[in-house]
C-alpha cells in the first residue's frame, strides 16, 4: 500500500524529489485525489451508518405507515450508497494510477542531474590494443556465421535475431557459468513465468500502458510479456508476511526479456545491442530495511567480480537522479568497453528499490523481536509487520555480453578467444573459429 499520509506529511520533500528525478508525476493531483477519496470515504461511512440505523429502527413495532416510510427511506439510502461506493472505487483507481507514477525517494549521495552527471565509482582494466583493424560484432559474426538478422526480420520483424553455431554455445556457456557463479554465493536458482499480469508489472514500478511503454501486452488479456525477471521474482512473495529468519532471500533467475524499445534511437541500435528479445540472468534480494545498502554493495561486487574474471575493461557508475527510473532509490550501472563501438556500453544495472516495490506488492516480514520501546506492553506481543526492501541486479544480459566477448577477444585471423572461465562450459574449447 502506498503511504499517502507520509506523502502528504512530507509534501515538500516529495515535490523536490520529483523535480530532481525529472519525473512527470503530478503530486498536486495525487494530493487532491487523496483528499477527495478521504472525504468520499467518510461520506460513504456516514450514509452506511444512516442505513444501518433505519434497518435497526425497523426491528421494533410501529404503525404500518411509519414502516412504509422507513422502507422507502432505507431504499433511497441503499441506492445512494451503491452510487457512492461506485464513485469511491473509481476515485481509488484514479488515485492509485496517478500515485504509481510518484518515484521512490533518492539516496542522499546520488548525483543530481541527467545522464552526464553520473559519477564513476570504479574503473577496472584497460582497453585492449589491437595491431590490426578492429571489427565490430556484426562483421565478426558474419565471418563466423554466428547470427541471422535478415531472416529474423522476415519471420519476426526488425531487432530480432537467430543465434547460430558457436554463438548458441556461447549463450548457453554464459548462462550456465553465470548461474553457477551466483549460486556459489548462496543464491537460489529460478526460472520464471514470462507472461505476467499487468497489475504485477505496475506494482513493480513499470508502466504497462501508454504510448511510450516498454512493455508488450497480450491483446484481450490482462497479461504482459516480461521486460525482466525482476517482475516475476518480485511477485514471488507478493501479499505475504515472511518470517524474519528467512531474510535475506536471494534468488538468481533466468528468463527471456521482451522490450518494445519505443523511442530508442541512435548509433547503438545496430546488431545485438538493442533488440526486442534477449536472455538474461538476474539477481534479486528481499531483505530487512536496514540491510539493503549492504546488499546493494554485495550485488555490485558480484557483478564486478564476474566481469573482471571475464577480463573485461569496465567502469561502475553511481547513476544520476534523472536516470534512476521510478522504483530505484539508488542505481549502479556497469559499462564495458566495446571496441567495435569504440566506447563504453551499458552491460548491467544494480538497483536498491527500498520499500517501493514491497509496498505495492504487499511483501512484509514480522520482526522476531518485539519492539523494546514499551517492554511492558509488548511482552508476548507480536511486533507489527514491516515492509521488506527489494534489490535487483543483472548478472548477465547475453547479447551485450556476446558483443563484449567477440569484440574484445577478436584475433588477427578472425577467430575469437574464449575467456578461461567459460571454456569448461564450451566443451573445453578455447577459440571460436571459422569451420
Ligand atoms: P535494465 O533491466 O534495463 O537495467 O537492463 C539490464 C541489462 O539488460 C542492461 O544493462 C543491458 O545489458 C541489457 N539490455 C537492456 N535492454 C536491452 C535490449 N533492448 N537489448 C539487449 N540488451 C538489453
Amino acid at each position: 500500500a502506498i503511504d499517502f499520509k507520509w506523502i502528504k506529511d512530507n509534501k515538500e520533500a516529495v515535490a523536490s524529489n520529483i523535480r530532481i528525478r525529472n519525473s512527470d508525476a503530478d503530486l498536486e493531483l495525487v494530493l487532491q485525489l487523496y483528499d477527495s477519496f478521504f472525504n468520499l470515504q467518510k461520506e460513504v461511512e456516514r450514509v452506511r451508518g444512516e442505513r444501518n440505523a433505519v434497518a435497526n429502527k425497523m426491528k421494533g413495532k410501529m404503525e404500518q405507515s411509519e414502516r412504509q416510510r422507513l422502507i422507502e427511506e432505507g431504499k433511497n439510502l441503499k441506492e445512494g450508497l451503491i452510487a457512492l461506493e461506485e464513485d469511491l472505487l473509481k476515485l481509488n483507481d484514479k488515485l492509485q494510477q496517478e500515485a504509481q507514477r510518484i518515484p521512490n525517494m533518492t539516496h542522499p549521495d546520488v548525483p543530481i542531474g541527467g545522464e552526464d552527471s553520473s559519477t564513476t565509482r570504479k574503473l577496472v582494466g584497460s582497453a585492449p590494443e589491437f595491431s590490426f583493424p578492429v571489427k565490430d560484432h556484426l562483421e565478426l559474426g558474419k565471418e563466423l556465421d554466428l547470427f541471422d538478422f535478415d531472416t529474423a526480420a522476415e519471420v519476426s520483424g526488425s531487432k530480432f535475431y537467430y543465434l547460430k553455431n558457436d554463438a548458441v554455445l556461447l549463450e548457453m556457456a554464459l548462462l550456465n557459468w553465470t548461474l553457477s557463479e551466483v549460486m556459489k554465493r548462496g543464491f537460489t536458482p529460478l526460472t520464471t513465468p514470462e507472461l505476467v499480469r499487468s497489475s504485477v508489472v505496475e506494482k513493480c514500478g513499470f508502466q504497462p500502458r501508454g504510448n511510450n511503454t516498454q512493455v508488450y501486452s497480450i491483446e484481450d488479456s490482462d497479461q504482459c510479456l516480461i521486460g525482466t525477471a525482476e517482475i516475476p521474482v518480485g511477485g514471488l512473495h507478493m501479499d505475504s508476511i515472511l518470517a524474519e529468519t528467512l531474510l535475506p532471500l536471494k534468488y538468481v533467475a533466468f528468463s527471456h526479456c521482451f522490450r518494445t524499445e519505443a523511442g530508442a534511437a541512435g548509433s547503438a541500435t545496430r546488431g545485438l545491442y538493442r533488440v526486442h528479445q534477449f536472455s538474461k540472468v538476474e539477481m534479486f534480494i528481499f531483505c530487512r530495511p536496514e540491510e539493503s545498502e549492504y546488499y546493494h554493495e554485495e550485488l555490485i561486487k558480484i557483478e564486478e567480480d564476474m566481469f573482471s574474471s571475464l577480463g573485461l575493461h569496465f567502469k561502475t557508475l553511481d547513476m544520476a537522479s534523472e536516470d534512476l527510473g521510478a522504483p530505484a532509490y539508488r542505481k549502479f550501472d556497469v559499462e564495458a568497453w566495446m571496441p567495435g563501438l569504440d566506447r563504453f556500453g551499458e552491460i548491467s544495472s544494480a538497483s536498491n528499490c527500498t520499500d517501493y516495490q514491497s509496498r505495492r506488492l504487499g511483501i512484509r516480514f514480522r520482526p522476531s523481536e518485539a519492539p523494546v520501546a514499551s517492554p511492558k506492553k509488548s511482552k508476548g506481543n507480536l511486533a507489527p509487520p514491516q515492509f521488506v526492501h527489494t534489490l535487483n541486479a543483472t548478472a548477465c544480459a547475453v547479447p551485450r555480453m556476446i558483443i563484449c566477448l567477440l569484440e574484445n577477444y577478436q584475433q588477427e585471423d578472425g577467430s575469437i578467444l574464449v575467456p578461461e572461465p567459460l571454456r569448461p562450459f564450451m566443451g573445453g574449447r578455447s577459440v571460436i573459429s571459422r569451420k
